[in-house]
């Protein structure tokens, strides 16, 4: 068998490959390539799939979260100094649009089981200056719960969910980036629902608040040659609209297909030196955009897959508080985090990966 990639692009998006022929020709031909239908058509199918009132497409899933923090300011329920809670384990991106704004990220442990921020440890860090919380739905897996909104009611903080990595995920019927008050989502292709090149979304139910993102997002302006803002320019690309309106009919599919493989890991892989992921009570809560195994033996692992002709990935390998770009965080402690990172390999798992890959991770890994 062929060397088992990590993450085969080229097969997922061949899997749509007349549909997406068709939308991007007729976008070419159109002589409109940003602002037009395709975006249009697909930040109303989006919000339709989220359920959320609005959704806002941007230029990435940075930009995303950088835009829903910079709203807030607009309208003056944020400004610069002010504290965002966000958990110390996540991708470098959810702190950057943090800081980037000139707000002061305050980091929060991950619960060991889930990988996802302990909910119990977000009021010990609420300050005078707390004013929300921005949880990341991180590998897939949703994180909320009841406890967690009342808590915001009662500092009036705004939640403000990372949904990067976790579109389709449903948590007690309602779907991520429907859960706080704003979400941002990414459609990096690598994610589950993947462009060919960049692009993100927000979606809100705050009527306000969608219209200075929409704004901010264009230059701060409305209306033509009218800046009510600084804006900057974050704007979807109808190419990437278009390719992207395909392949949000298949997200449930594929999550589906996410999941089956997950659960097969789950219950087949057998090795004891292998921590295994947990799987949600509720399947629907995680949409498994990473499968991510703990090993106090990484390095060994890694080679020893590879040998066997299956590819892995670290995420992450340098939690945000211990990279250079956070100098001044360097010194604190997140030893639940800084665990995670040392110990953390993603298996492969996609909607093409077939079942003798499958197979052949879960045989492979019996076997060491
Ligand atoms: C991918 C990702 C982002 C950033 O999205 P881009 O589209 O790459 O800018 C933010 N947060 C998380 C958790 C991510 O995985």
């Amino acid at each position: 068998m062929k060397q088992i990639k990590f993450l085969d692009l080229q097969k997922i998006n061949l899997a749509h490959q007349q549909e997406i022929e068709e939308r991007l020709l007729n976008t070419f031909q159109s002589g409109w390539y940003l602002l037009g239908n395709e975006a249009k058509t697909f930040e109303e199918n989006l919000k339709n799939y989220i359920g959320a009132k609005d959704v806002i497409g941007v230029a990435n899933g940075l930009d995303a979260l950088r835009l829903i923090l910079r709203a807030y300011m607009e309208m003056g329920v944020m400004k610069a100094g002010d504290e965002i809670i966000v958990p110390a384990n996540t991708y470098i991106a959810s702190v950057l649009a943090v800081s980037d704004n000139g707000l002061v990220p305050v980091f929060v442990e991950p619960d060991d089981s889930t990988f996802n921020i302990d909910l119990n440890k977000i009021e010990e860090k609420i300050s005078e200056k707390t004013k929300g919380i921005m949880i990341v739905h991180l590998y897939g897996r949703a994180v909320f719960s009841e406890d967690l909104k009342k808590l915001a009611e009662k500092y009036s903080l705004k939640i403000i969910e990372d949904n990067a990595q976790a579109i389709g995920a449903v948590w007690n019927g309602k779907k991520t980036g429907n859960l706080g008050d704003a979400a941002g989502f990414s459609f990096y292709p690598g994610k589950n629902l993947g462009a060919l090149g960049d692009g993100g979304a927000v979606s809100c139910n705050d009527e306000e608040l969608g219209k200075t993102i929409r704004a901010l997002a264009n230059y701060g302006s409305n209306q033509k040659y009218v800046n009510i803002y600084k804006g900057l320019n974050s704007r979807l690309d109808e190419i990437q609209a278009a390719v992207l309106d395909v392949k949000l009919k298949y997200i449930n599919a594929e999550n589906d297909s996410r999941r089956a493989i997950a659960e097969r890991y789950i219950a087949e892989i057998k090795n004891p030196t292998i921590i295994l992921p947990e799987l949600p009570e509720n399947p629907a809560e995680h949409v498994w955009h990473l499968f991510v195994v703990r090993s106090e033996n990484r390095d060994q692992l890694i080679n020893d897959l590879l040998e066997k002709g299956i590819q892995t990935l670290i995420h992450y390998p340098i939690p945000p508080h211990k990279q250079k770009a956070y100098e001044e965080y360097n010194g604190l402690s997140f030893p639940v985090t800084e665990k995670i990172h040392e110990e953390v390999l993603s298996l492969p798992i996609s909607p093409v990966m077939s079942d003798e890959e499958v197979q052949k991770v879960i045989a492979v890994l019996n076997s060491l």
